[in-house]
């Protein structure tokens, strides 16, 4: 059970007011908040133990290097994973997805097949195109109905011997549809396709499996887990980490240079070339044991009670529409009230200290098919309470009010 009144305490900006109002924070899913529990571990490294990591031999250096490398064994224990040098801790899922897509160049050639759910993140789309572009690959999409849950019938279909990789992320950030990874990863593999889930929405929901998903990468940024930003990791097999070939050169990834020839690290020190983010990545494990102790069980178990309560209020509220019904879903609902903009409803809510995220969030294609501009979103974390929802629904009420 969650005893939330506890656990807004951890949480400093919750107390602030917006415009004279209380602040209502719902657009964690585009990034969650801090609780002091990892604010103070991000103090305690600047004012204690600030060092460049892995090559030092004073204390500060190594201090920082155990705390950073035990923060890897935290993300490895967290997601069990296999090996720790199967973590590659990256700036976050943005920069996960790059390192892989721009590792893919060469293992691909004119004419393979590469598909892409319709309800992907821009992130988890534009890099995979960029890759179409360098070597021919063509990009195929798997559709979606009106609900927003993948065409896994179509999806079966569109599975031939031509393809080599399947992206979809595992909790849509737009709809908050949970994607069935397990089907989509072994339908895959018996093609012989690799498969990258895009776990940045699914990470602060559901506990995500490395070993038993069996997937080729999973991506994750720290900031959407109530850790800092610019921290994320990679996952990978060992088995495709070992064949791509390193994503940036510079420190850190090197064994030997010469200026004839430079030979590169093991994992996963061969993509994390310069100096990490280290105090980030200490932070991210703190991230992890924090919501660890709170259990990631009764986090679902609560976000759900909450979603269900806001889904029924707004359900209420004349004109609204939700787009994203699928009977699997997480704390996300988007909406739109009718013959109204997306931008006016949020610009209103900010007045009243409501934080939600209004336009295409970074999901363009999501909203071309629904043939809108935009939603309005509400994304609620486990801080959040029912008496900020009924806070939202009276707001969005004040604004269908102010702007009919
Ligand atoms: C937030 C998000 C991303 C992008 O993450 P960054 O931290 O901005 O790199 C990608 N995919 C999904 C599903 C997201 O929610």
């Amino acid at each position: 059970m969650i005893d939330v009144a506890k656990i807004r305490k951890n949480f400093p900006i919750l107390t602030r007011e917006v415009n004279g109002k209380p602040l209502v924070y719902l657009d964690n899913a585009a990034t969650s908040q801090t609780p002091t529990q990892v604010i103070d571990v991000i103090v305690d490294y600047y004012t204690n133990y600030n060092a460049n990591i892995h090559r030092g031999v004073h204390s500060l250096s190594q201090e920082a290097t155990d705390a950073y490398e035990q923060a890897r064994a935290k993300v490895q224990q967290h997601f069990n994973i296999a090996k720790p040098y199967e973590v590659i801790l990256t700036s976050g899922t943005t920069h996960s997805i790059n390192i892989v897509a721009s590792g893919f160049t060469r293992l691909l050639k004119k004419g393979d097949e590469l598909l892409v759910s319709a309800m992907e993140h821009h992130s988890n789309i534009v890099p995979w195109q960029m890759l179409c572009e360098r070597t021919g690959a063509i990009l195929k999409v798997i559709p979606m109905n009106e609900q927003g849950e993948l065409e896994m019938k179509v999806y079966h279909k569109l599975l031939s011997n031509k393809t080599k990789f399947v992206f979809c992320n595992h909790i849509s950030n737009a709809l908050g549809t949970i994607n069935p990874i397990e089907e989509i990863i072994n339908a895959a593999h018996e093609v012989g396709a690799a498969v990258l889930v895009d776990g940045a929405q699914a990470a602060p929901h559901v506990k995500a499996d490395m070993q038993k998903l069996d997937v080729d990468f999973y991506t994750v940024s720290a900031h959407k887990i109530c850790g800092p930003t610019g921290v994320g990791m990679l996952y990978g097999k060992e088995e495709w980490l070992a064949k791509l070939p390193p994503y940036q050169g510079g420190g850190e990834m090197i064994t030997e240079v010469t200026f004839e020839k430079t030979t590169y690290a093991d994992l996963p020190h061969k993509f994390e070339a310069g100096t990490p983010n280290i105090c980030g990545g200490i932070a991210f494990g703190a991230a992890l044991d924090y919501i660890n102790a709170i259990g990631l069980k009764n986090i679902a178990a609560y976000e759900n009670e909450l979603l269900e309560y806001a889904t029924t209020k707004l359900l209420g509220i004349e004109g609204l529409k939700i787009y994203g019904t699928a009977a699997n879903k997480t704390s996300v609902i988007s909406f739109n009230i009718e013959g109204m903009h997306p931008y006016d409803i949020g610009s209103i809510l900010d007045k009243l200290g409501v934080a939600v995220r209004t336009g295409h969030h970074c999901a363009q294609p999501i909203m071309d098919f629904y043939k809108i501009p935009g939603t309005v979103r509400a994304s609620f974390s486990f801080y959040n309470t029912k008496e900020e929802v009924d806070v939202l629904v009276a707001s969005v009420e004040k604004a269908r009010a102010m702007l009919s």
